[in-house]
């Protein structure tokens, strides 16, 4: 034997070519490479085929080639068969299962090529087989964990479409058994307008081009349903990247996409709804404020003249002339109330300045001011000196008179009334609570009462416009702050507003 560095050396032609032929058979110990007779026996055996196969060269030499294979193709005749195709077309290929020594047996990928002399004629076979029993496994596992999968439909196609393996979650989602849908092309899960327009060679195109596919869509199930599908098609190619197909996954994402469809109805309609609300609640302001404006110069006209009537002819009236007058003068201040609130109201929306550090107490003691003398003991005050409020100064002072006004006007028939105003800071927020022991609301009212134009009572028993707790509840918002009410009809209601406490001067 020559030493393996001459083989580097083709100048020196007493090397035999079938000499270094045989040392990379012997030298391969992941094949086995064996040569057989015509008849099937075996004539050489190689290391790799000593370790696959378990059997030393001596005991296997002159055994019939048979012995390797299962009782179940022995039955079949399968030797002999393998020998024919190979002898007949030169080369037979296939995997199957294969024997050791031991008895157990192994996936075998087995190639057996036909070998004939110058002339033609059989002189025997050779035969490499490949242990393939681990790569059996990966692929099984493989093709067992896609085909149990439910949820989605894992299925793969040829390069043009046709559907080539199909799993339990594809025949889940989209009606066909694998059967009756191995191929067909995957177009006919598009809806028709989506394959007039191309779109599964769309698709395909896509993944081939850039390496995937992903998108959502339609599409149509065996009965004829559809289903909104989130799909990912990915390109398969083999070691060389020559494309070999598509696989594609699915899923059936109906009730997200049904949901998410409501949802975005949803919304849609209430933006439009709120869009028209604003709209119209602006254009009424709007509408209000300018009326109130121009009512304000009539009413000045007949303030004016009722009060000039009464200095200059009120000797010349009848009682019953005075008592018009004084019905006139009572509904012209009416309307000036309301015109006034109407004004506030408007006025408090389209306030933009900074909020100021303001003085609670003060704000208090100038509220009460404007509701003019108070009889001594009716309002008790427990707020903190220094106590400051982040507000606007003259809105705060409404927003309390109003409160105090309420508190006093609702009261108990024979009873006096008895209101208290007490500040508490809780961290950062400043509470004042307003309180009074008058007639309560009841807790069904408690909420419409902050409206504009909601009474509970009619002008007779309680004089009033009803625009008074909405200035309160749209000032608070202006300012940052909350406002709300506890009561107990019959007991008293407790009337409060919050906001953050400032330091500042
Ligand atoms: P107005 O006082 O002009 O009627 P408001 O907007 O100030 O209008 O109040 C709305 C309604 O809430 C009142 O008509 C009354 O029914 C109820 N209300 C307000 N404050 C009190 C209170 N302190 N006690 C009982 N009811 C009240």
């Amino acid at each position: 034997m020559p030493e393996p560095s001459t083989l580097t050396k083709p100048s020196r032609p007493s090397i035999h070519r079938e000499d270094i032929f045989r040392r990379l058979v012997d030298s391969v110990t992941d094949y086995a490479i064996f040569l057989l007779d015509v008849n099937g026996n075996i004539v050489s055996w190689n290391p790799g085929a000593e370790r696959l196969k378990g059997y030393k060269t001596d005991e296997i030499i002159g055994k019939h080639f048979s012995i390797f294979y299962t009782a179940q193709d022995l039955a079949s005749d399968k030797p002999t068969r393998e020998l024919k195709i190979a002898a007949e077309v030169g080369r037979f290929e296939e995997e199957g299962w294969r024997l050791r020594k031991d008895g157990s047996s192994f996936w075998a990928g087995v190639v057996v090529s036909r070998i004939h002399d110058e002339q033609g004629r059989l002189i025997g076979f050779g035969t490499i087989t490949r242990d393939l029993t681990e790569r059996r496994h990966a692929d099984l596992r493989y093709r067992l964990l896609i085909e149990s999968v439910t949820d989605y439909a894992i299925f793969s196609m040829d390069p043009r479409g046709y559907i080539t393996s199909w799993n339990h979650g594809a025949q889940r989602i989209k009606g066909y058994r694998a059967e009756e849908i191995i191929g067909q092309n995957f177009s006919r899960f598009y809806t028709e307008e989506d394959r007039a327009a191309a779109l599964p060679q769309y698709v395909l195109r896509t993944a081939e081009q850039t390496g995937h596919f992903t998108g959502e869509g339609w599409r149509v199930r065996k009965d004829g349903s559809k289903f909104w599908a989130s799909v990912v098609v990915t390109p398969l190619r083999d070691e060389g990247g020559e494309l070999f197909g598509f696989s594609k996954v699915t899923r059936d994402m109906t009730d997200r996409k049904l949901l998410l469809d409501e949802l975005q109805r949803h919304s849609k309609e209430l933006e439009l709804r709120v869009q028209e609300r604003d709209q119209s609640n602006a254009e009424l302001e709007a509408f209000a404020y300018s009326v109130s404006h121009d009512l304000r110069a009539p009413l000045r006209a007949i303030t004016g003249f009722a009060e000039a009537l009464k200095e200059e002819c009120e000797g010349q009236f009848s009682n019953e002339g005075r008592e018009f007058l004084a019905e006139i003068t009572g509904a012209a201040e009416r309307l000036n109330g309301l015109i006034q609130d109407l004004l506030e109201y408007g006025r408090v929306g389209r306030i933009s300045m900074p909020l100021a550090s303001v003085n609670l107490l003060d704000a208090i003691h100038e509220a009460k001011r404007d509701l003019g003398g108070l009889p001594p003991g009716l309002l008790t005050i427990a707020v903190p000196k220094e106590l400051r409020v982040r507000a606007y100064p003259q809105v705060l002072k409404q927003v309390i008179s109003n409160l105090l006004s309420n508190a006093i006007k609702f009261r108990r028939e024979n009873s006096s009334p008895e209101v208290s105003v007490v500040a508490e800071t809780q961290g950062d927020t400043v509470r004042l609570n307003v309180r009074d022991n008058g007639i309560g609301i009841a807790p069904e009212h408690q909420a419409r009462i902050w409206n504009v134009f909601e009474r509970l009572h009619d002008r007779e028993a309680y004089a009033g416009t009803g625009i008074g707790l909405a200035i309160v509840k749209r000032a608070m918002a202006r300012m940052g702050g909350t406002c709300g009410v506890a009561s107990k009809p019959g007991e008293g209601s407790t009337f409060w507003i919050e906001l953050p406490q400032a330091n500042e001067k």
